[in-house]
């Protein structure tokens, strides 16, 4: 068992001092734009293997390695035309490239889980990039959860999960956006493929690169392997399109509606905005994650970042495995 300190994000001495924790080999809660993330120097296998096993992360389910400048990812991954074109437009920020991993790019083969590509993402986060310029080298950051969980959004939702397993907590108060970043593998030829909806809508970036592909249906061999059919999961069973609660039914509500009375409701957002609703939908998920409940959903429209909602509470409500 491990001591978790939780530290402030804006102090420079608590950022020096999480650095130091780094270059040891510790992990490191830190807040993104999106979710807190779990950081681990990418370098150090060790490091990289500790922080699989504080997740509970099966090994295979490869990490985003965190840079804090475009000159730092070129070192690591060929970007190449469309890669380029991508970064400009979205980072830093909530968009992760997937791409060929250079030799000699100095990342841990377990960050990769041995693919011959690499994920990787500069993150609009002060606390995050001002580690990595500490160190002088990317950041593995998967969410700060244990695997299969839901992603925690603030830093009580990391001490929740992680607490004793973890060296510090660098606490940034909610995140902004609240859903993980949109995956995108480019590729040579053909058209780049959305691995991951996620926060940079998918209008947003085929306005940049035009139409994206698809990933592979939903599989349990992932080749993008944060498509694993259950995930983002609260205890609770959870029911999707769900117009009224039911019986024994909480209710995650999107949208202006008359007061249900008799059931705990916690409303996304009130007047419909889908960029409220992805900053609220992992605490709404966790404060209506009770035994004994089920968690109904209201409908969710597909569109922006309704996409990226959609994707995470399909993998909430997935069958679960049997053993974890
Ligand atoms: P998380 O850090 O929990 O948000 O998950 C990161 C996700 O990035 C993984 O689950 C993978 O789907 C994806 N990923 C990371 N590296 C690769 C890669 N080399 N190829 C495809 N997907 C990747
Ligand atoms: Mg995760």
């Amino acid at each position: 068992m491990t001591v978790t300190v939780t530290l402030p994000a804006d102090d420079p001495a608590a950022l020096d001092e999480a650095a130091r924790l780094l270059a040891r080999g510790g992990l490191a809660a830190v807040p993104t734009e999106t979710v807190y993330g779990l950081a681990a120097d990418a370098a150090q296998g060790e490091a990289v293997a500790r922080l699989y096993e504080a997740k509970g992360r099966p090994r295979f389910n490869p990490l985003i390695a965190h840079v804090d400048s475009l000159e730092m990812a070129e070192r690591l991954v060929d970007l190449g035309g469309t890669g380029h074109a991508l970064a400009h437009a979205f980072w830093p920020g909530p968009l992760t490239l997937v791409a060929p991993m250079r030799a000699g790019a100095g990342v841990a083969s377990l960050v990769t889980a041995g693919l011959d590509t690499l994920a990787v993402r500069w993150p609009a986060s002060p606390a995050l990039t001002g580690l990595i310029a500490r160190l002088g080298r990317p950041l593995a950051a998967p969410s700060a959860n244990r695997s299969g969980a839901v992603s925690p959004t603030t830093a009580a939702h990391v001490r929740d999960g992680l607490d004793g397993r973890i060296d510090v907590i660098l606490d940034g108060g909610p995140c902004r956006i609240g859903v993980e970043s949109t995956i995108i593998r480019v590729v040579t030829a053909g058209r780049p493929l959305l691995l991951r909806p996620g926060g940079t809508p998918r209008a947003d970036i085929e306005a940049v690169c035009g139409p994206l592909s698809a990933a592979r249906p939903d599989s349990d061999r992932p080749d993008a392997p944060g498509q694993l059919a259950s995930h983002y999961a609260p205890e609770s069973p959870v029911r999707l399109n769900a117009t009224q609660p039911r019986q024994g039914e909480s209710y995650l509500a999107f949208g202006p509606r008359p007061e249900i009375v008799g059931c705990d409701v916690f409303n996304l957002s009130d007047r419909s905005d889908l960029a409220e609703a992805a900053a609220n939908l992992f605490a709404g998920l966790r404060l209506l994650d009770k035994p004994g409940r089920v968690i109904a959903v209201a409908p969710i429209p597909e569109a922006g970042l309704g996409e990226a909602i959609n994707d995470r509470l399909r993998r909430a409500a997935a069958d679960r495995p049997i053993a974890s």
